[in-house]
């Protein structure tokens, strides 16, 4: 039986570049989470075009009414095995001009939706694995006695340097990689991996709308000379969804063309 990934945010842009990736290159069926119920279904359109089952849910991350709906619906769908963490929004300005509102929305989207669903879905796995330890009459049990469950967070390269205008994007960002090295530790003896990816400027809707003249001067910092696109980030979640990096965990993969912020 094919194994389930969910992936937020994948009604466009990096997300959907995820879903389509563990679809066809992991055989994975795939929820499709988005706030956005018209752009998820067109994701759906696209993974069952490759023979792959799909279902979108509509659904706010940073809600936990909305998350525990989608994580149930998940585990109707089949043996959920991955979770991308994806979803994310900017809401830029400098420091003095920065709205309460907009840090605590970018807090709740870009960070606290990681608590919600990693919490949700954890707890479904770590009572999968507490019945099999039961069901083996055993007291104890090692990690590598329990299925495999990955977990991959979208972080940012800005968390490494900090980004003008970011404040509270950066410091959501770089506690997605506080929150994957902790819960790595914590998950660790269920044989669920917690691992992030930091992508540097990837051409997606987030980057289209910024101003040619500033899309252009961080080309010119990146030394692959061009800007990231979501299959390159795809890539390195597939690498961290499968048996390939069965050992890596609590680790983030930059994913930036060299990029040093
Ligand atoms: P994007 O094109 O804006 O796509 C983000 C998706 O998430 C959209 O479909 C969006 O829906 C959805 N979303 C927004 N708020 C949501 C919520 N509350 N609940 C559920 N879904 C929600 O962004 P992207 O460039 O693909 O970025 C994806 C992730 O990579 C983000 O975490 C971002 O911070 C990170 N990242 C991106 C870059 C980059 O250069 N693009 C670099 C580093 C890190 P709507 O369409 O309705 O807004």
């Amino acid at each position: 039986m094919a194994k389930v990934a969910i992936v937020t945010g994948a009604g466009r842009g990096i997300g959907k570049g995820i879903a389509l990736k563990l679809a066809s290159a992991l055989d994975m069926n795939i929820v499709v989470v988005d706030i956005d119920e018209g752009t998820a279904n067109e994701a759906v359109g696209e993974i069952k075009a490759l023979g792959k089952n799909a279902i979108a849910v509509k659904c706010d991350v940073s809600k936990a009414a909305d998350v525990d709906a989608m994580v149930s619906k998940a585990f109707e769908l089949g043996e959920v095995e991955v979770l991308v963490n994806n979803a994310g929004i900017t809401r830029d300005s400098m420091l003095l001009k920065m709205a309460e509102s907009d840090w605590d929305l970018v807090m709740s989207i870009n960070m606290k939706s990681l608590f919600l669903i990693t919490k949700a879905v954890c707890a479904r796995w770590v009572d999968m694995a507490k019945k099999l330890q039961e069901q083996s009459g055993q007291e104890t049990q090692p990690a590598a006695f329990y299925p495999k469950r990955y977990v991959v967070n979208i972080s940012s390269i800005v968390a490494k340097g900090g980004n003008m205008g970011q404040a509270n994007y950066v410091s959501a960002k770089a506690g997605v990689l506080g929150f994957t090295k902790t819960v790595a530790k914590e998950m660790a003896r269920y044989n669920i991996n917690v691992n992030a990816i930091q992508p540097g400027f990837i051409k997606t809707p987030m980057t289209d709308k910024m101003p040619e003249k500033v899309i252009q001067k961080f080309i010119a910092a990146i030394p692959l000379a061009r800007m990231g696109l979501p299959e390159d980030i795809a890539n390195a979640v597939k690498f961290l969804s499968c048996k390939e990096s069965d050992y890596i965990t609590g680790f983030s993969i930059e994913v930036d063309g060299g990029l040093d912020m």
